[in-house]
């Protein structure tokens, strides 16, 4: 009988966990015929069928990408590895981790992985589902942005973000959030009416006064920097603060902080403090046998306080989550954990720096990239044109 495996989600965490979890990731006609002939396991894989490459979604503001430049059937690539797909949504996991319920069924395992991204605070301000766009609700979000800032001729925009911290790690998208603040500035230069805008830079997670290579760069742009204010609600035409007065906005690019989906409460799923599947260094979750998860809708084990939830983080997780599944299937315990690494080219498309810190140290790529430069932007494009091949045609 062979071993029953579902795998909920088809973003980062997903896709990597089954390039690791298959014995040969990228030879897919071999991959098909050795599962389809010999294979230990019978995998399903639950989602609604579209991977997004949200990295890059910020591109969209400077119109080098669309929703369709970054996203991704990736039923074929299932296909070509003998991976059955349900088009659904779940909604509940019960008995241990052992059922899964989706919108349309019920689906039994012997292993299970979680890689059901991350769900938003957007109730942690009043108005921010109603009067703010974010990078981080994918590409029509960020079109329905694009397509109010085409209509202004001029105006206060202000871009932000706040994190959840509570469980000890950044859960939340600072990066990303510069990157569309510079972004924006290049556009409106290209355009020739950033004379005509104010662009704001706001958190409530950045200390007044902080600075270095990010804040330099968003100086060097003429950037506002309201580092350390949180409004009290979003409201029509701008913003409300604690006080009662009023700031314009004429366009607000927010992102909350970042925490596990809704259904997981209700769910036999642990529950962390800050709100993410509680796992362990293995990428285990807690108390359930035969259940991993990884990616944005996971907490780390003792984390360093600077580590982000990062496509790049969600391959170190499920990497050390497939080994660790294969093990436990096997009847072997767990043994495989992962370094935290934050390491991410900020792209200003006339510039970028490559933001890096790592547990153990480690250079990113052993140092052949310089951290500072205009090249790292056509390197960026690389990484991202290289894994849209691989899931498209490999
Ligand atoms: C604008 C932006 C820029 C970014 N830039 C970078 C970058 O430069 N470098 C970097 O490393 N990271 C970057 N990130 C972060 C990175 O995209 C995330 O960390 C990564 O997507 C997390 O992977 P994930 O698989 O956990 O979640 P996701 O990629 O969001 O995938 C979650 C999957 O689960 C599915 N799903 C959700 N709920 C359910 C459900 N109930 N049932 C079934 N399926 C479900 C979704 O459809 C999706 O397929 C960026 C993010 C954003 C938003």
């Amino acid at each position: 009988m062979k071993k029953k495996i579902v795998i909920v989600g088809n973003g980062f965490a997903s896709l990597f966990f089954i390039s690791y979890f298959l014995v040969l990731p990228v030879f897919p006609v071999f991959a098909f015929f050795l599962r389809r002939f010999y294979s230990r396991y019978e995998i399903t894989v639950i989602g609604n069928g579209q991977f997004i490459y949200f990295p890059g979604i910020p591109d969209f503001i400077i119109g080098k990408k669309t929703k369709k430049t970054i996203t991704v059937d990736i039923r074929p690539y299932l296909r070509r590895r003998n991976i059955h797909f349900i088009d659904d949504r779940v909604v509940d996991i019960q008995d241990g981790g052992r059922t899964v319920f989706t919108t349309r069924g019920r689906y039994t395992n012997d292993a299970l992985f979680i890689g059901t991204g991350p769900a938003f605070m957007v109730e942690a301000i009043p108005g921010t589902g109603t009067h703010t766009f974010s990078p981080c609700g994918g590409p029509d979000d960020m079109e329905a942005f694009m397509h109010k800032l085409e209509g202004l001729q001029e105006g206060i925009i202000y871009v932000g973000f706040k994190l959840n911290k509570r469980d000890g790690f950044v859960a939340g998208r600072g990066g990303q959030m510069y990157e569309c603040a510079c972004l924006l500035d290049y556009a409106l230069k290209e355009k020739g009416v950033r004379d005509k805008f104010e662009i704001h830079l706001f958190s409530p997670d950045i200390e007044p006064g902080e600075t270095g290579a990010i804040t330099d760069s968003l100086l060097a742009r003429g950037i506002i920097l309201d580092y350390g204010y949180e409004p009290a609600e979003f409201v029509e035409g701008g913003m409300r603060d604690a006080d009662g007065s009023f700031r314009k906005a004429d366009l607000i690019l927010f992102t909350p902080g970042i925490t596990a989906p809704e259904w997981v409460r209700q769910s036999c799923l642990p529950v962390s403090d800050g709100g993410h599947v509680d796992v362990d260094k293995f990428g285990r979750v807690k108390n359930l046998d035969n259940v991993f998860a990884a990616g944005d809708c996971s907490n780390h084990e003792n984390p360093p306080p600077w580590v982000p939830h990062q496509a790049h983080m969600a391959q170190l997780r499920s990497e050390a989550a497939a080994k660790n599944m294969r093990a436990v299937l096997k009847g072997r315990e767990p043994s495989h954990t992962y370094r935290f690494e934050l390491s991410c080219i900020l792209n200003m498309e006339n510039d970028a720096l490559w933001l890096h810190a790592a547990s153990d140290n480690k250079p990113p790529f052993r140092n052949i990239f310089p951290r500072h430069s205009k090249k790292l932007v056509t390197v960026k494009d690389m990484f991202e044109r290289l894994y849209l091949f691989y899931l498209r045609y490999l």
